[in-house]
């Protein structure tokens, strides 16, 4: 297959490009396009088949369920049993944005769409290009993250194009995902509503509008061998590049040291070690391939730059790649959990 790549300027959306993609997804094909999180692949939520396309593209297992997208508030209600009060209050406070919302789905949603569950994630995005896509082509879009199942979620066309060239009929290749870190996923099925993946939107941001929030133990440890967590997904090993990562975590100095240590020693060995660091303790590093994700004192750049960073670690071919934690409030908590699970949980602490 021929992947399309079709450039768009989301200030001037091009109605002919927009025609173009939603025949695609008309007829049960698949277009990566821009969302204000990550790049999104898009298909037909209602058709099992272009649901399998999606699961057979990015190589993802069958059991992890797709987030669905729609354009406005109607659409939810053909697609859910029930909407809470504090779904209510949530859409009306983060839609369109980057929360996505469990319900009980309505049958009309495949079992496909939804790995077998008989719940959906809905999200109702923010991003002009993935609006339109979905207002014009009048079905709602199931869209995971547009990468090859396991790797670092794409932040840019390029890195769609790297994972997907020649498995899915087009890219619309937008600006760089301004947020750069998948939506806040909460389940409003239960009281009190739990939060099962953090994001731009936090717990606290959460909870000033809903009240309490419960988190769900699978966003930072890992759950044990045979145990369901609630969202799927969580416990495949993801978002990861394809050299192992330690992250570090303690005192700054200390750790400095540490990882210098540690970059001494593949060096000896003849291996080429990666380091992510922050502007903080740049200077400290001298030796190995360091790559700056940006000041501690500006999380939102941070992850906006997170996954591309750790994207070029496997464009650079480095062996072992080593990173400083990062503090976990606010966005820290979504970064963190990113972090923690594409090292594997290997999170080691320098006291
Ligand atoms: P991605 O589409 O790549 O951002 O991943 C979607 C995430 O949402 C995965 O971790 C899924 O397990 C989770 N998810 C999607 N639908 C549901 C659902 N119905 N219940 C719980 N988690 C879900
Ligand atoms: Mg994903």
């Amino acid at each position: 297959m021929k992947t399309v790549m079709l450039k768009i300027d989301s200030d001037n959306i091009e109605q002919s490009k927009i025609n173009q993609a939603c025949e695609i997804l008309k007829s049960g094909g698949l277009v990566a396009f821009p969302t204000e999180t990550v790049y999104g692949l898009g298909g037909n939520a209602l058709e099992p088949q272009a649901a399998g396309r999606i699961y057979a593209a990015k190589g993802r297992p069958s059991d992890n369920p797709l987030i669905v997208h729609i354009a406005n508030e109607a659409m939810l209600e053909e697609l859910v049993e029930e909407i809470s009060e504090k779904a209510k209050l949530l859409s009306n406070h983060f839609w369109p944005g980057p929360l996505t919302m469990i319900f009980r789905k309505k049958r009309i949603i495949p079992n496909e769409t939804t790995g077998g569950m008989d719940t959906v994630g809905i999200r109702m995005p923010s991003h002009p290009v993935a609006l339109a896509l979905i207002e014009q082509s009048g079905v709602a879009v199931a869209a995971p993250s547009a990468n090859a199942s396991g790797k670092p979620s794409p932040t840019r066309a390029k890195h769609v194009l790297e994972d997907l060239d020649g498995r899915i009929d087009m890219i619309l290749d937008g600006d760089d995902a301004q947020i750069g870190l998948e939506s806040t996923i909460v389940d409003t099925t239960c009281e009190p509503p739990v939060l099962l993946r953090p994001g731009f939107v936090t717990r606290e941001m959460l909870e000033k509008v809903i009240g309490p929030v419960d988190v769900d133990p699978a966003v930072y440890e890992k759950v044990e061998n045979g145990v369901k967590p609630k969202a799927p997904g969580m416990k495949y090993r993801h978002y990861a590049p394809k050299a192992e990562l330690t992250l570090f975590r303690g005192d700054m100095e200390k750790v400095t040291r540490h990882i210098n240590k540690k970059i001494e020693e593949d060096i000896c060995q003849g291996r080429t070690p990666g380091v992510f660091v922050s502007q903080e303790t740049r200077k400290q590093y001298e030796k190995g391939v360091v790559l700056c994700m940006g000041t501690r004192s500006d999380e939102e750049t941070i992850a906006h730059c997170m996954y591309d960073v750790l994207r070029e670690f496997d464009r650079l071919n480095v062996d072992v790649i080593y990173g400083e934690a990062f503090e976990q409030d606010n966005l820290g908590q979504a970064i963190m959990n990113r972090l923690i699970k594409a090292a594997g949980y290997k999170i080691v602490d320098i006291g």
